[in-house]
């Protein structure tokens, strides 16, 4: 799965976006420079007017933390201003205070501070605009909180419906990958259909051959043909399989035992370090059990017996000779 979609942005809006805090101080640096030629001409007598200057830029530096925190501090020092009578151009911090609540917060939110921002205008309207110029004053005024307001609201508004395309992007990719793997697992259920259908509707037998050459094999895959058909078993295959070869290590410990009970010793494990073939010092021979009488007085008469995979043998306490199928 590929990462979810994002909306293309501009490197200048990607910067910003990775450094909010720069950016918000270089806005209240610029808010603070706009009161600073008015303050050289006013603030001679009045240092703290400053001060004020300072109360009314500094707060955006958190503006986008708590944006309702912000323009409440704000509003509080624009008050103390009204109230001391000062003019103050950085009264503009208010307005990009009341943007900011309006992209960041609740809509609720966003109407109470523009409505404590319009009681702000009346007061200002009413207290610093000449007497002649209060209406046009509250006009203008009230047109920048109300610009304010949309801008701010309109980017939250554009910010959700993109945040909801991306969303939908990368739903609709998540869809088209599990579609893409119910394809698959139905495909595969498919096969193994199929395969059950060719495969298990006939019985296929494989069988190794104890001896490769063995003239019997055909007698002997007749008979395994005949006994399933007999069972009901059929239609049977016989597969004749040569590789890995036959090893005594095979036969079951049932088979063992019923070598044994008919007077054959069965093989023991076949001992891989035993295979060279050929050596010049015969190899000491650990007596076997007669499976006569259980005694371990045992010789070995001859290497090969009937077959070339037997060797003949004698039990001393009993005196009967005795086969031993050997390993290989
Ligand atoms: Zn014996």
């Amino acid at each position: 799965m590929t990462a979810p979609p994002t909306a293309p942005v501009s490197w200048p809006r990607r910067w910003a976006g990775r450094h909010p805090r720069l950016v918000d101080g270089a806005i209240a640096g610029c808010v603070f420079l706009i009161g600073i030629p008015g303050r050289l001409h006013e603030a001679g007598d009045r240092p703290w007017l400053w001060a004020l200057d300072i109360a009314l830029a500094a707060p955006l530096i958190w503006r986008r933390r708590d944006p309702v925190a912000v323009f409440a501090v704000l509003a509080a020092a624009a008050l103390v201003q009204w109230v001391l009578g000062v003019r103050l151009t950085d009264d503009v911090a208010l307005l990009v205070a009341l943007y900011t609540v309006a992209a960041y917060e609740s809509r609720r939110n966003a109407i109470g501070a523009a409505a404590v921002l319009e009681v702000g205008v009346v007061l200002a309207a009413f207290r610093f605009a000449p007497a002649r110029g209060v209406l046009a004053s509250f006009v203008f005024l009230s047109g920048l909180v109300a610009a304010a307001f949309f801008i701010g609201t309109t980017v939250q508004t554009r910010r959700a419906y993109l945040a909801a395309l991306v969303d939908r992007a990368a739903r609709a990719e998540r869809e088209r990958d599990q579609q893409a793997r119910l394809a698959a697992t139905a495909e595969r259920a498919r096969l193994a259909r199929e395969m059950h259908d060719v495969v298990a509707h006939s019985l296929t037998v494989v069988v190794t051959p104890t001896y490769s050459g063995c003239p019997a094999t055909e007698v002997i895959e007749a008979s395994i043909v005949t006994a399933l058909d007999g069972a009901g078993l059929g239609p049977t295959q016989i597969r004749m399989q040569r590789a890995p070869a036959w090893t005594s290590d095979w036969i079951t410990a049932a088979g063992k035992a019923k070598l044994r009970g008919y007077g054959i010793v069965p093989p023991g494990p076949v001992d891989l370090a035993r295979g060279a073939p050929l050596r010049f010092v015969p190899r000491a021979v650990a007596p076997l059990v007669c499976p006569r009488c259980d005694s371990q007085d045992t010789e070995r008469l001859a290497a090969f017996g009937a077959t070339a995979c037997k060797a003949l043998w004698r039990c001393r306490a009993c005196g009967e000779p005795f086969e031993h199928f050997k390993a290989i």
